[in-house]
């Protein structure tokens, strides 16, 4: 008895030892969301390093030379694919070193756009659980000792997930179907308007390199007076002016700013992904409302 009472007690311990840096796995996500998911599966058994930081643009990042160290010290690059991260192939090369490369949107249904796929799969909730299945079995390859504990925590944060897509589906559901039609900078929210059924209108394309042309705006503004959108919305990675001023051309009103490709820093309002969807949600119900 007494000896069992000393294992238990020691299995308790073990359980309280935080994990020491050295052991922990060095993980580098491409952008801001991925580190988040990254972390929620990891815990402190992971060091996450982000290369787009908060409110940056993965599409038109330009890696600095401090990038392809954290690179080359990592063991695992956890990247979005699809065709987002296009600077990628060419860092990891420079970096060198034995990372593996993690593609989080592998099993993902895309969206095909043109002969592209649309990069933005992270924008249904679904999809977000497609990539935390991904990082976990990718964690667990590289630190099977922790397998267990990789394995409860994706469980715990897939089950708020799956808490977090029926939020949005009942808030939806809150809109009236003739006013579930918005314009936004960029093709950000093809998934979102999938599985949720809110169209998105966008002036740019897929990627936030290509700019509009005055062609472009000028269908939208007529597509805008035509359907009868009631609202337009900036986005936190993009350059606000072109939605001002289709805003001004045709008076109706900007609902606020959407948060596409990035999440915000600690101090903003969406330091995680579930904050990011439910501020999305929120700027959509509240600016959609009759
Ligand atoms: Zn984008």
């Amino acid at each position: 008895m007494r000896r069992l009472l000393l294992s238990l007690l020691g299995l308790m311990l073990a359980a309280a030892v935080p994990v020491r840096a050295q052991d922990r796995l060095n993980v580098v996500a491409s952008f801001s969301i991925l580190a988040d998911f990254v972390r929620n599966v990891g815990g402190d058994r992971v060091d996450v390093t982000t290369l787009v930081g908060p409110d940056g643009d993965v599409h038109v990042y330009t890696p600095a030379p401090a990038d392809a160290s954290k690179v080359a010290a990592a063991k695992l690059l956890v990247i979005n694919g699809l065709g987002l991260e296009g600077w990628l192939p060419r860092l990891a090369q420079s970096a060198g070193g034995q990372a593996t490369i993690v593609t989080a949107t592998r099993g993902v249904t895309p969206i095909i756009i043109g002969s592209a796929p649309d990069p933005h799969a992270w924008q249904s909730v679904l999809n977000a659980k497609i990539y935390v299945a991904n990082i976990r079995d990718a964690l667990v390859k590289a630190d099977p000792a922790a397998a267990a504990a990789f394995a409860a925590r994706a469980n715990a944060y897939l089950a708020r997930l799956a808490g977090l897509d029926l939020e949005v589906r009942a808030a939806v559901a809150q809109i009236a179907p003739s006013r579930r039609q918005v314009i936004s900078t960029h093709n950000a929210f093809g998934y979102f308007a999938k599985a949720y059924g809110i169209d998105f209108i966008a002036p740019s394309g897929v990627s936030t390199e290509s700019e509009a042309s005055a062609r472009d705006i000028a269908a939208i503004i007529s597509q805008i007076r035509r359907l009868r959108i009631p609202a337009v919305f900036l986005e936190n990675i993009s350059d606000p002016r072109l939605i001002e001023r289709i805003a001004a051309e045709t008076g109706v009103k900007v609902g606020g700013t959407l948060y596409s490709d990035s999440l915000t820093g600690e101090n903003g309002d969406s330091p995680t992904y579930i904050d990011m969807v439910r501020h999305n949600i929120r700027t959509l119900t509240s600016a959609l409302a009759e």
